[in-house]
């Protein structure tokens, strides 16, 4: 594969990603698929999914994990639902993401990636409960021979990789999403892809202005279409490139609420990362 093919965030049945048949209509060779539903994760569904990503000739990257229950509706919110992070589901969860990995071994793909969740501090209860699932469930996905890509933003830079010191397994790695730094308002995207660099296996191109002064952290910032936004694309590329990054660049636009706009948005994105590369590489 060329260095940093483009790619889409794509969903078959659940999740904010564009249909595949999106990715397909814009020339666009790799996409990040969001796991379909439960009860949809067999051979059938694997064999019908190879079907027609190979006829469109498109590779997938990676699996997301998501989750029923998970809510991005405010910070509170997301931090009280999503990923592993809550105790209550945290079990029904991880057992969850093991079938995610055995489905994505059935399409031939060796990433599976999830939001874990608003990491815990270092040494409280929760987050011993977090590692000792964490590794549990890596184990099980290093026996399906891959690896997971946690997503950025709902920690510090500096907390995501003490986070993973402390799982201490060898195939945990970063999502990088810029614009999570900003809307989750947990630091500068650049500076924290500077920091964490050397683990980033996998990205995202997104885009977000922060929130007001004073109600970073706790409200949200905006996701905006891409190059429209706080992160500065092209500084973006020329970091991915310093800290040695050759993988896909995978567009995520999240309005799943406005197919059309989706659609356009993604479109302009593909030209600007196009133009983008062609200057950077
Ligand atoms: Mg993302």
């Amino acid at each position: 594969m060329d260095k940093w093919p483009i790619g889409v965030f794509t969903s078959i049945d659940a999740g904010l990603g564009v249909h595949m048949d999106v990715a397909q209509e814009l020339g666009i060779r790799t996409v990040q698929v969001h796991a379909p539903h439960a009860g949809t994760r067999n051979q059938a569904a694997a064999d019908a999914f190879l079907k027609r990503t190979g006829d469109a000739g498109i590779t997938v990257t990676c699996v997301f994990g998501g989750f029923e229950g998970e809510s991005y509706a405010d910070i509170a919110t997301t931090a009280r639902t999503v990923g592993l992070v809550p105790a209550a589901t945290r079990s029904a969860r991880a057992a969850e993401m093991k079938e995610i990995s055995d489905f994505t071994r059935l399409i031939g793909c060796d990433v599976v990636g999830m939001h874990i969740g608003f990491v815990p501090e270092r040494g409280s209860p929760d987050y011993k409960g977090l590692l000792a699932t964490t590794q549990d469930l890596l184990d099980h996905v290093a026996g399906n021979g891959q690896r997971m890509h946690l997503e950025t933003g709902q920690e510090t830079a500096d907390h995501l990789l003490e986070f993973i010191g402390d799982v201490g397994r060898k195939n945990l790695f970063i999502n990088f999403d810029p614009a999570n730094m900003i809307l989750y308002g947990t630091g500068n995207p650049i500076e924290a892809l500077k920091k964490v660099g050397h683990l980033v296996k996998s990205c995202h191109c997104k885009d977000a202005k922060w929130a007001p002064e004073g109600q970073r952290g706790t409200g949200w910032g905006q996701e905006v279409p891409l190059g429209e936004g706080d992160v500065g694309m092209e500084t973006y590329l020329r970091t991915l490139k310093e800290v040695g990054y050759d993988g896909p660049l995978t567009i995520e636009r999240e309005i799943a609420h406005d197919r059309e706009r989706q659609k356009a948005d993604i479109g302009h994105a593909v030209k600007l990362l196009t133009d983008l590369k062609a200057k950077v590489l």
